[in-house]
């Protein structure tokens, strides 16, 4: 071979790819502070480097563990109630049944196991849909179900559901992946917090140009002291209103569970997990998971706008109230004290009120026809 045959200089830098962190840099460097929101999506869903779409979050292995991933129970009392959720609206046929960010696809598989087992009918009325925007958590959620024999299509965002039949539609840790903004109290109003470089070239947080009126506050907030931090999100608020709309319209009911808090408030949540430990939102854009509590209030006015029926709780109270301890005995009869041990830590891990369980730190917003309950 000749040297003509080798990779020109500038072929040769092509194959030199900059990191997630050194592209946002570079693009704070030309174009100036970045709001919280465009970080994070890049952050999350960046197709060469994005967290849900190239790394493996779930599981002990990986960065965190979400409900369904603690427990069968979960994703079986799950499929219970909406078993119940489709008989009030009649038991139409047929309906969509979907999920939106399955993940590793766990609550799914659970929760059409015990639709088929409770109610085979709802099953065969069901046009299985999965709305997943990571193509490579696609893959992984068309594998899990293949394997446990469930047929669910895939799309990458609600909007291509055909609307014409009712949607009963879930959502586990889902809104939280949404981006979000943050608004700093200063002497001058609200200003945008952004993401800009310091000195050194690290990225670090900053006070930006954009603001929002007192008016836009959510009802009950009042402005307040210097240095408070507001977060809104008009991305959460947009899916949730897509969502009603489609109720209000077609059928149907829709079950969220997340991190977050029923009441208004202020207060900084960035949060970035990695290897189950918390870490700093900025240190490496692409390879932590990057959330803030979900605004409960936010996304049960939007429901309600829409002249829907909203009921919010704790997931501790839900779970009870769905029979979490019944079907934890109902699994454990007869059972070794290994296999009830580990039952009774899932019940306290998922329906408990410590800091580490996930009882009182999750909320349920459950949404219906205003005519059914
Ligand atoms: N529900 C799963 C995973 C939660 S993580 C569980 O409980 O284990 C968040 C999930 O939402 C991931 O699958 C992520 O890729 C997906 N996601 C994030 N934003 C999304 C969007 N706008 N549309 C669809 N899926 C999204």
């Amino acid at each position: 071979m000749g040297d003509g045959d080798g990779p020109t200089a500038g072929e040769r830098t092509s194959f030199v790819r900059m990191s997630l962190k050194d592209r946002i840099s570079a693009q704070i460097a030309a174009n100036g502070p970045m709001r919280i929101a465009d970080y994070m999506a890049l952050c999350l869903f960046d197709p060469a480097d994005g967290y849900y779409t190239t790394k493996e979050p779930f599981g002990a292995d990986g960065d965190f563990t979400t409900a369904p991933e603690i427990s069968q129970m979960f994703g079986e009392l799950v499929g219970a109630a909406l078993v119940g959720h489709w008989n009030r609206l009649g038991a139409p046929h047929p309906f969509t049944l979907a999920e939106i960010g399955p993940g590793r696809g766990t609550l799914f598989a659970d929760m059409s196991r015990t639709v088929a087992a409770l109610a085979p009918d709802m099953m065969e009325a069901a046009n299985a849909v999965l709305i997943e925007a990571s193509p490579r958590l696609q893959t992984v959620q068309a594998e899990r179900l293949a394997e446990a024999g469930i047929a669910a299509r895939h799309v990458a965002s609600l909007d291509a559901i055909a609307p014409d039949s009712p949607l009963v539609i879930v959502g586990n840790e889902l809104f939280d992946a949404l981006p979000f903004q943050q608004f700093v109290r200063t002497e001058k109003g609200w200003r945008e917090r952004v993401v800009l470089l310091d000195g050194d070239g690290d990225l670090v947080f900053g006070i930006g140009p954009g603001t929002i009126d007192d008016a836009l506050l959510p009802p009950g907030l009042k402005a307040t002291d210097i240095g408070a931090v507001l977060e809104i999100s008009p991305q959460r608020a947009a899916l949730m209103d897509e969502i009603a709309h489609r109720l209000a319209r077609q059928g149907g009911a829709a079950l969220f569970f997340d991190y977050g808090h029923v009441d208004p408030g202020f207060g900084d949540t960035f949060q970035a997990v990695a290897r189950h430990a918390y870490a700093d939102p900025l240190a490496e854009p692409g390879r932590a998971d990057l959330t803030s509590h979900v605004d409960f209030a936010a996304l049960a006015a939007t429901a309600r706008s829409h002249d829907l029926n909203v009921t919010l709780s704790t997931q501790g109270e839900w779970l009870l109230r769905h029979g979490l301890l019944e079907r934890a005995g109902a699994l454990g009869a007869g059972k070794d004290d290994q296999t009830q041990d580990r039952l009774r830590g899932e019940v306290q891990r998922l329906a408990g009120n410590g800091p580490d369980e996930m009882g009182d730190l999750f909320k349920v917003i459950e949404i219906t026809p205003s005519q059914t309950e």
